[in-house]
């Protein structure tokens, strides 16, 4: 009698509730991960996500295999094939951690109904990605929160227990099911774009354990200060081995509590660091509550948004094409490493949505096609927060002005320079606007203007008045 782990979005051995109590057993443990190639869902990993997968499963595969197991790679749909594996291996109990997100939680009855439907035994378990249980959460209206600092006050008083350890050993069933290889998945693209990639990340769960390592070891001390800033080190990029369960929150959470026993610095940065992850937790939350949001704004007065549909424009920003150097340098580091820093990722989005008026859900299909941390809670999250139609989102009034932030937070070029190297002889005064520069100090930064690098595309004041009366207009309709 075989105990069967599902796996699905937590791709980890440690502090994995369902692997760890199924190991507890005194039976042979099957880890099992199922890819849908043809699931209709709408959010199905993009690009960079499938990549990203790839490498996060021969991860998880090795570790298995050492502890004893291997993994078990089918395709299909989970209603179909565990069942089927429950028959075959003549199941105790199939054990996996719940979802939160509209589909998974849709598949989560799906799979129940099924097992049910066949007697097999099942065990689930809250959601291992996230320490919150939303539904446990209400204000005293009894109404799920919409506001982050309310939110937070109160998820912060609740304990978050400790992470469960490696399971010392897992005992392979006596004769295993067939499976696929991961190259089976063809999650890699057929022609390699993924250099950029591969040179940044190391998917799987000691990549994450090494950069959480790092992080806590050179930049969780100056944290606050240095988060803002796109071409410090300052940020943990933990991003995508969250969003892929690499590392679990709980994990995060203890071992920033650890790291910052003893020092008053750090101990004051780990809270500022902790506050990013219950953002993490308020956008699944919201999601849990509100699953509609992914593509309804939550502001009903943006239904009637006059959002224009300019297939040139959105081009111009997927390629770095805006005339607006941080703009550019952010939407490049994206395609080049599909990852954006925090404040880039605001002004670029805030630019698409306001300068161009373009929908937010256009900026949000591209970011989920070419982020490794595309996350269906947080990507839908910051793109309400930051075209203003979320519950607590910053005011559609307020405007960012790339010029500005790039010169507040990108103050030596370094960042633009980095990505956009036809502005790299640019001085540091007209980095950031360069169609203020003279025409001498162009020349001598060998730079034509509209050719190697182009003009902007809408002026800075006429977009701004545009969104604004866009925003007046939408709100007395
Ligand atoms: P750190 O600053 O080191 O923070 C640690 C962790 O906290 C992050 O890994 C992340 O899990 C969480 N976190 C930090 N900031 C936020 C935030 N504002 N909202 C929610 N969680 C946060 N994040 C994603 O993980 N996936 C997305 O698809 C995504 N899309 C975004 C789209 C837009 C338009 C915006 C403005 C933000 C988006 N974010 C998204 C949030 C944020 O930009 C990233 O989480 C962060 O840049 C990741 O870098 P880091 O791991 O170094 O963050």
């Amino acid at each position: 009698m075989t105990n069967i782990v599902w796996l699905r979005h937590e791709l980890r051995v440690s502090d994995n509730p369902a692997l760890h109590c199924a190991s507890q057993e005194n039976a042979p443990v099957l880890p099992v991960y199922i890819w849908q190639p043809d699931a209709a869902e709408p959010f199905m990993p993009g690009s960079a996500s499938r990549w990203w997968l790839h490498h996060s499963l021969t991860a998880l595969a090795e570790r298995l295999t050492a502890l004893g197991s291997p993994l078990l790679l089918r395709t299909g749909a989970p209603e179909t094939v565990l069942p089927q594996l429950a028959r075959s291996c003549k199941a105790n109990t199939v054990f996996w951690s719940r979802a939160y997100d509209p589909a998974g939680r849709e598949e989560d009855d799906r799979v129940i109904e099924a097992l049910q439907a066949d007697t097999v035994r099942f065990r689930t378990f809250a959601a291992s990605n996230h320490f919150i249980t939303p539904d446990t959460l209400l204000n005293t209206s009894d109404a799920p929160y919409k506001v982050f600092t309310p939110f937070w006050k109160r998820a912060v008083t609740m304990p978050v227990s400790a992470p469960l350890p490696v399971p010392t050993r897992l005992n392979p069933p006596v004769k295993a099911p067939d499976g696929v290889s991961v190259s089976a998945l063809n999650l890699l693209p057929k022609h390699d774009w993924t250099a950029g990639l591969r040179r940044q990340w190391t998917p799987g769960e000691t990549g994450a354990q090494t950069r959480l390592q790092h992080f806590l070891d050179h930049d969780l001390e100056n944290y606050g200060d240095a988060r803002d800033y796109p071409e410090r080190p300052g940020v943990s990029r933990l991003s995508p081995h969250l969003h892929f369960g690499e590392i679990s929150p709980r994990t995060l959470h203890d071992a920033i509590n650890h790291a910052s026993d003893g020092y008053t610095q750090k101990k004051h940065m780990a809270g500022v660091f902790l506050r990013q992850i219950y953002w993490r937790e308020f956008g699944m939350y919201l999601l849990y509550h509100f699953p509609a949001m992914t593509d309804t704004p939550m502001r009903p007065e943006f239904t009637r948004f006059p959002w224009r549909n300019d297939k040139r424009q959105l081009r111009l920003w997927q390629q770095g094409l805006t005339g607006y150097p941080l703009v550019d340098a952010g939407m490049r580091e994206l395609w080049h490493t599909g990852w954006m820093h925090n404040r880039v990722r605001m002004v670029a989005a805030s630019f698409l949505v306001k300068h161009l008026l373009l929908p937010w859900q256009a900026g949000a299909a591209w970011f989920w096609d070419t982020l490794v941390d595309a996350d269906i809670a947080n990507n839908t999250l910051g793109w309400q927060w930051v075209s203003g139609c979320g519950p607590d989102a910053a005011p559609y009034f307020r405007i960012f002005n790339p010029v500005t932030q790039g010169r507040r937070y990108d103050g030596n070029g370094a960042y633009v320079r980095r990505w956009i190297p036809e502005l790299s002889r640019l001085d540091d005064k007209h980095l950031h606007a360069p169609w203020q520069a003279p025409e001498e100090v162009l020349r001598a930064a060998g730079i034509v203007l509209g050719e190697a690098y182009p003009l902007p595309i809408v002026e800075h004041k006429a977009a701004r008045q545009r969104a604004l009366d866009a925003f007046a207009h939408a709100r007395a309709r």
